[in-house]
């Protein structure tokens, strides 16, 4: 059989800030990472709730934005070469016959690493999906609940369903390059910035996109392959619209998702963790960040920065300990500075 699995020291699950931080604290100690999120960009909570907002609580930095802070983590672990595998949730965990782990992602990538850190914070940013008859038969091929290439849109048939800035955003994107684009939404009113808005009805006014007010409540096609969708309007007609690929928007919610399901001891939606350590009840299972629970627990950036650093010397004696762990200090030790690619400093 062929083995496509990637193998690293260190599998991370969540790229927020303290995810990334933990690059950082692993590389010093020589330890390779590849980390895997949801979303599609690294940052977390900072990057998809608040990126221009201030943060004021970061040591030595006065003031830095949510984005600035991410950018900046990503420059301070550029040396450390970590690979992200975006836009895919964390699905199935088994620990093999040599007691490493083998993950699996929603996208069927496959990592292997003897150690796990779970740095997934509130849970993971995922869908919601509509109750549509036969909506499973149709998920793997035609409905998409994210827009990963737009390339794949161009030329079809396209149905958007929502009111949100999600979907009116895509509306005026995917216009352009569609065969054909409706928007279903079930009322007049919209929940999207009025620039947006206005943009949507002036495409609406123009004859470029059809919008018809009400709820989807067939799906037609073969093998998985729409071809129409069959609508409800809110006059209590029936229309077929064309659609070979079913754009649902209806918003997001946060879920832990599979990790709940990999036998951790949960405090409710938390992962229960030595404080000395951050290992979890599972041997190779470690977990920092807003996920994790302990006594005297506060779920803030720079706590995370801290359980970053100690989980790492901790994974690293448990998964290495026959190898010798160069500690030190970033301005001192010159295996570490080496690791950075810094010049050592001058005596
Ligand atoms: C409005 C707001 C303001 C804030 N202000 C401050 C502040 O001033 N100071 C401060 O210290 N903190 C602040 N916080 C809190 C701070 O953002 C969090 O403490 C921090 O983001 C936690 O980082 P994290 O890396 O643990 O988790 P997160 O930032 O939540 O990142 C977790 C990542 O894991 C991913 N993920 C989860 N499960 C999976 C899975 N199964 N597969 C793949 N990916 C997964 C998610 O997509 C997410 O990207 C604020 C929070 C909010 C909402």
């Amino acid at each position: 059989m062929k083995d496509d699995a990637a193998k690293t020291d260190m599998i991370i699950v969540g790229a927020g800030p303290v995810g990334l931080f933990a690059v950082f604290e692993a590389g010093l100690l020589g330890l390779k990472c590849h980390l895997v999120d949801n979303l599609d960009r690294p940052g977390g909570q900072c990057t998809e709730l608040y990126p221009e907002k201030p943060i004021y609580d970061i040591p030595a930095r006065p003031m830095v934005t949510g984005q600035q802070l991410v950018d900046d983590l990503m420059q301070q672990i550029s040396p450390f070469d970590a690979v992200f595998h975006l836009n895919q949730q964390a699905r199935d965990l088994e620990r093999m016959d040599n007691n490493h782990w083998r993950l699996t992602t929603s996208r069927d990538e496959v990592i292997e690493a003897p150690i796990i850190v779970i740095a997934a914070g509130a849970g993971s940013f995922v869908p919601k999906k509509p109750r549509y008859p036969d909506l499973e038969i149709y998920e793997e091929k035609s409905i998409d609940y994210a827009v990963h290439k737009m390339a794949k849109y161009e030329g079809k048939e396209l149905v958007i369903v929502g009111g949100g800035d999600s979907a009116l955003d895509w509306v005026l994107s995917l216009q352009p390059l569609a065969k054909k684009l409706t928007l279903v939404h079930r009322r007049e009113g919209f929940r999207a910035a009025p620039d947006t808005e206005a943009q949507f009805k002036q495409l609406v006014a123009e004859g470029k996109v059809d919008f018809v007010m009400g709820n989807v409540k067939q799906l037609n096609g073969s093998d998985g392959q729409l071809s129409s969708v069959g609508v409800e309007t809110t006059d209590g007609e029936f229309v077929e619209v064309d659609c070979e690929y079913l754009l649902p928007f209806m918003g997001l919610k946060i879920s832990l998702g599979p990790i709940a399901e990999w036998g951790l001891n949960l405090d409710r939606k938390h992962i229960q963790v030595d404080m000395t350590t951050f290992a979890t009840d599972v041997e190779g299972i470690y977990s920092i960040g807003d996920v994790c629970s302990y006594p005297s627990k506060i779920k803030l950036i720079l706590t995370g920065f801290y359980e970053a650093a100690v989980m790492c010397h901790a994974a690293f004696k448990y998964a290495f300990p026959d190898r010798k762990m160069a500690t030190g200090y970033t301005t001192t030790n010159t295996a570490i500075q080496e690791r950075l690619g810094v010049t050592p400093t001058e005596k």
